[in-house]
């Protein structure tokens, strides 16, 4: 199959972010089985490469994924990596800090979760959320947030220059589609843990939301840590855009499996 990888945000202009720009591309796989079908496959591709990161050992990748309440992060985290080994892979999810967290500047409970090299990490938010919620919620001043631009920018870049390629997704949903979500988790007795009141006041600041990641994306994607925008209606639509962009991702790191330092002839001998 083609591949169906997703485009960088390019630096200088705003990504579209209209409901309509949620909707999956055209030239997906048509039918449920189709689309199924393409993320086994694509599914089953990361998985080896994820392998073959390991055995080279020369880089880490990190996958970080940002969207509004019930954009599907969590999902994404159980679907694409599926394919993976839990042993080469490092989560971590990045909630409101807590009073020692907010003791320390922003990216210190970041840069202890960046995976160290071979590994495959995963952020469920990330340090982003220092230039949204904090943001839009007025957690901290102009003064405060917009430097941090900047700041990421060089952080990241200091983790492309010791090997871990940063790849960042914002997982974009329509107003419509979440509100569809959110009622599901009220309606379904077994979803309604993860209903959040407060996610309804998130609903309401949409528009400023919108312009902060925006403008994130806008000033933080580098070639070094791209952003993708992943349309995000579609859950097995979305599965499939993130795990192509990451193949595409993984192989053009040349990833070599270590030749046998020792005589394979006389190992299999003995
Ligand atoms: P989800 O990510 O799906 O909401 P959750 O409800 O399990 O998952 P929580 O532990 O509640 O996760 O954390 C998510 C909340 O933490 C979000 O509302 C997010 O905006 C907030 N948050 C994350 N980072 C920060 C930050 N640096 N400052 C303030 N709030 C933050």
């Amino acid at each position: 199959m083609a591949s169906l990888a997703l485009a960088p945000v390019a630096p200088a202009s705003p990504p579209r972010l209209a409901d309509d720009d949620a909707h999956p591309p055209a030239d997906l796989p048509q039918g449920k089985a189709a689309l199924v079908a393409a993320l086994d496959e694509v599914v089953d591709e990361l998985g080896d490469l994820q392998q073959a990161l390991y055995a080279d050992a020369r880089h880490a990748v990190l996958v970080v994924l940002q969207g509004r309440d019930a954009s599907g992060k969590d999902g994404a985290v159980r679907r694409v990596f599926r394919g993976c080994s839990p042993l080469g892979l490092h989560v971590a999810a990045f909630g409101a800090p807590t009073a020692a967290e907010r003791a320390h500047d922003f990216l210190w409970r970041v840069h202890r979760e960046v995976p160290p090299l071979r590994y495959l990490g995963i952020f469920n938010r990330s340090h982003y959320e220092d230039v949204l919620v904090v943001r839009v919620r007025g957690l901290g001043s102009e003064a405060t947030w917009r430097p941090r631009f900047e700041q990421i920018n060089a952080f990241e870049a200091t983790l492309a220059a010791a090997g871990v390629r940063v790849l960042k997704f914002f997982l974009h949903v329509s107003r419509a589609e979440q509100r569809k979500r959110l009622l599901e988790r009220l309606d379904e007795p077994g979803k309604r843990w993860k209903f959040d009141p407060g996610d309804l006041d998130d609903r309401d600041a949409w528009d400023a939301y919108t312009e902060a990641y925006q403008e994130a994306m806008t000033r933080c994607s580098t070639p070094e840590a791209p952003w993708y925008v992943v349309p995000a209606d579609d859950k097995k639509a979305r599965d499939l855009l993130i795990a192509h962009t990451l193949v595409r991702e993984l192989r053009a790191l040349d990833l070599r499996v270590p030749e046998a330092t020792f005589d394979v002839e006389a190992a299999r001998a003995g």
